[in-house]
């Protein structure tokens, strides 16, 4: 499969044109594909959304949508072994794919049940009771949420080529928003034989999804106000795409979730021999691990008391020497590669200045065991543990090793514990393990405003809890500042942010009407 891999647009799957650029098996360093947009008229795909797409969707009421998602979910999970095959050519366990491939699914499977469930059964939400505004309730208002007639733009990171997509179209099909999806090069392929899956089951209506594997020069110029843009990677990708006049001064709906440097803290309480204290050790090299590091959640800071950082430091190690780093599938492997070489370099760089603050602890920077593959050819990388003793130095607050690197550091109290966490400037997801109340109260109360999620992990919640890096459909997936200021999931919050809100303002009898 090493032509250029197919773009879906305006209804048929087409190829770019020239040599396109090469995407790496990251296991064995061969050719998986070549990407290339060139040739592909923006405008026409566009268009077709606006024109078929648009309108197909908008007629649909919400129940139909639902049902529609439901049946396009049911078509990849159909195909689920395909997808987890061409995970592991990006350097992906089993486990790895169950995280994206199976996550995507159950997400897009909860969004259809809070379609079918919580929407109701026309095309229209209406928001409050008549809320009066004259002194003798003749006059009063009320508000619609109507679907635009624009598209969803949807520019999704390499590392979740499955959940990243559908987590973002699920949302968008039922707010009546036709898709384009904008891949990540490294892992189009994935994305693309999963958008192959629901194109195939004739589940959406044409022009509902369209994908383009490779750059869309121009296809910003096509957007403003009815239009909305998910975007999904680095903070520097997003400050370029939120100053295009498309949502400078055309007001096109920009969403960012960008990297972040979140952390998780050891409560005083969680000392060696409590369930807490190994909660957070094995929490801690779960994150580092699973997809290699490259989760926009994981765990980059761990924050433990001062006085317990030579012994979570050994709690580690002994953890992470038990974790095979090698080819997905290979007998034993814990941990894959990175999605290519050019990553690794990427990742080794920004784990160089996060250790020159500190000592590594664990791992090795230019060397790793593999089994099962070439350390070299392949993108393989050890866990690496770096131990910061001024936990006030900036580079563990500052630069992401978007890999399995952490950096840990210790507090002397509770506010200096929020102190440090404020310090990553805004992260997607924090955690505190502790069965200390209080603590756990003055963790949550500090850092909140920092964090778009806080997981709190005891003895009481562990059996059932879904983890420092999982975000759940039901619940709010975002972050300010740093990690992009934006918010995606939420149940029907994320519905109702492609729907325009409009207050409508007349007589009780005419808001009634409204539903
Ligand atoms: P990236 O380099 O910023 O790329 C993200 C996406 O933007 C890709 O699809 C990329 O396409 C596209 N892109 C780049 N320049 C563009 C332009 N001028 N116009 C339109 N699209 C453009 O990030 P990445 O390396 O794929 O992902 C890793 C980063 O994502 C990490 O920093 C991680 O923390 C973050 N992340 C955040 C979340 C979250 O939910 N907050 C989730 C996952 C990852 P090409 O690949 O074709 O260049």
């Amino acid at each position: 499969m090493s032509e250029i891999l197919e773009s879906y647009i305006a209804g048929r799957w087409i190829a770019g044109t020239g040599d396109g650029r090469p995407v790496h098996d990251a296991v064995t360093g061969e050719v998986v594909t070549r990407v290339s947009s060139e040739g592909i008229d923006m405008g026409e795909v566009v268009a077709h959304a606006r024109t078929k797409g648009g309108p197909a969707l908008r007629a649909m009421t919400f129940p139909e949508r639902a049902a529609a998602l439901k049946a396009a979910a049911t078509s990849v999970q159909e195909g689920k072994d395909e997808l987890y095959a061409l995970s592991a050519r990006a350097g992906c366990t089993a486990r790895d794919s169950a995280v994206d491939v199976d996550g995507g699914i159950g997400t897009a499977m909860v969004y259809a049940s809070l379609g079918r469930k919580g929407l109701p059964e026309g095309t229209v939400v209406v928001e409050d009771d008549f809320i009066q505004l004259g002194k003798e309730g003749s006059f009063g208002g009320r508000h619609v949420l109507t679907s635009p007639h624009g598209i969803s733009l949807q520019i999704n990171a390499f590392n979740f080529p499955v959940w990243g997509m559908l987590e973002k179209l699920a949302p968008a099909l039922l707010a009546g928003v036709p898709t384009i999806v904008k891949p990540a090069t490294p892992t189009a392929y994935i994305a693309a034989a999963a958008v192959r899956m629901m194109i195939d089951s004739g589940a959406l209506p044409e022009g509902a999804l369209q994908i383009v594997a490779g750059s869309i020069p121009g296809l910003f110029d096509e957007l403003g106000g009815q239009d909305h843009i998910g975007f999904t990677g680095s903070a520097g990708t997003a400050a370029v795409l939120r100053r295009d006049p498309a949502v400078t001064e055309r007001s096109a709906h920009f969403n960012a979730e960008a990297d972040s440097l979140n952390a998780s803290v050891l409560g005083p309480d969680a000392v060696p021999g409590e369930p807490e204290f190994d909660l957070f050790v094995k929490a801690l090299v779960t994150e580092m691990t699973v997809k290699a590091g490259q989760k926009c959640t994981a765990i980059r800071r761990a924050i433990v008391p001062e006085s317990q950082l030579a012994a979570v430091a050994d709690a580690v190690r002994e953890r992470l020497s038990g974790v095979v780093v090698g080819a997905p599938g290979a007998q034993g492997v814990r941990m894959g590669a990175l999605v290519g070489t050019d990553q690794r370099a990427d990742v080794q760089q920004a784990a160089r200045q996060i250790a020159d603050a500190g000592t590594v602890v664990f791992g090795d920077l230019d060397s790793v065991d593999v089994v099962g593959a070439d350390a070299q050819q392949g993108a393989f990388m050890s866990p690496v543990l770096v131990r910061i003793d001024d936990a006030d130095r900036p580079e563990p607050h500052e630069v992401e090793a978007f890999g399995p690197v952490s950096a840990l550091m210790g507090f002397r109290d509770a506010d200096h514990a929020v102190e440090l966490l404020a310090r990553g400037e805004g992260s997607l997801a924090g955690s505190v393990v502790s069965a200390d109340p209080d603590f756990v109260s003055a963790i949550i109360a500090g850092a909140a405003p920092w964090h778009g999620r806080i997981l709190v992990l005891d003895r009481d919640s562990a059996a059932e809890s879904t983890g420092h890096g999982t975000p759940m459909p039901q619940l709010v997936h975002g972050g300010p500042g740093r990690a992009g200021g934006g918010q995606e999931e939420g149940g029907l919050r994320a519905v109702y942010a492609h729907l325009q809100r409009t207050a409508v303002q007349g007589s009780p009898a005419v808001l009634d009407r409204l539903g």
